[in-house]
């Protein structure tokens, strides 16, 4: 908590005061006794005036002065009281939200545009049909892929029984179908979670990369069947899934690496 006393609080309060108002040049409290009185304001008294010196004199109300004491300042964001620039900067992020999958999004291997694809999803901004229609925009019907049930993001990428035979092969590839969002899932950034937090920290880089890639494959296929009149196609798919694999191991996917050097016969 901040107690400040006397002078450095009504310095601190005045220079406020007269940064906030172009009316007044220059203010002065003066102290008398226990309580405080206005004296020699300059300018005009305008409303915005009178209602800054009521907040200020409603600030003070509650302040009583110690002459005898000398102010103190003390630093509230720190428990010794005392200022530090690491206080003052964790200050910053008092009451911010953290956004959960930053570390899986930003910290695993992936190329840009397809770890950026994966901050769309987690803000669901990518154009899906519902997104299309709830802006009146022309969208398809249904979901491009299953023509079932009407497209979302998360449809797309795990609820959708094309997104879900999908990621079961091209996991089993690694040998992690385990890991395959089930008929129930519905929303693809809790599955990933799941997904990443159940692999040990040896292979889950290389299972990050893997998610990001597959989710990356599924949006481009959706795009090729809107917009270029492709069929769907899961073993299509897959195929241009392991042309990506081998292209993104080749450019230094690590983790991505070892889950493939696992695999019999890749
Ligand atoms: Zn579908």
């Amino acid at each position: 908590m901040v107690r400040v006393y006397q002078s450095w609080l009504l310095d601190f309060l005045l220079s406020s005061l007269r940064d906030g108002s172009s009316s007044i040049q220059s203010r002065k409290l003066s102290i008398t006794g226990h309580g405080y009185s206005l004296r020699d304001i300059q300018g005009a008294i305008t409303v915005g005036v009178m209602v800054d010196v009521l907040q200020l004199w409603d600030i003070l109300s509650d302040v009583v002065l110690q002459p005898e004491r000398e102010d103190k300042h003390i630093w509230r964001f720190s428990s010794s009281g005392q200022y530090s620039a690491k206080a003052a900067y964790e200050g910053f992020f008092l009451g911010a939200t953290l956004f959960a999958p930053w570390e899986r999004i930003w910290k695993t291997w992936a190329p840009p545009k397809c770890r950026f694809f994966m901050w769309l999803v987690a803000h669901n901004k990518c154009w899906t049909s519902d997104r299309l229609a709830r802006r009146g925009l022309p969208c398809p019907d249904g979901c491009p892929l299953c023509d079932q049930e009407q497209e979302t993001i998360n449809h797309l990428l795990v609820q959708c029984v094309f997104a879900r035979e999908f990621w079961f092969i091209l996991l089993r590839q690694v040998g992690l179908q385990a890991l395959s969002p089930q008929p129930t899932e519905n929303s693809f950034l809790d599955w990933w979670e799941r997904a990443s937090n159940a692999t040990s920290s040896l292979v889950r880089q290389g299972v990050n990369s893997l998610i990001i890639l597959g989710a990356w494959i599924l949006w481009n296929h959706r795009n090729r069947c809107v917009f270029d009149g492709a069929a769907p196609s899961v073993a299509g798919a897959l195929v241009v899934a392991g042309e990506e694999r081998r292209l993104w191991t080749t450019a230094g996917a690590r983790g991505l690496s070892l889950l493939s050097a696992h695999l019999p016969g890749d």
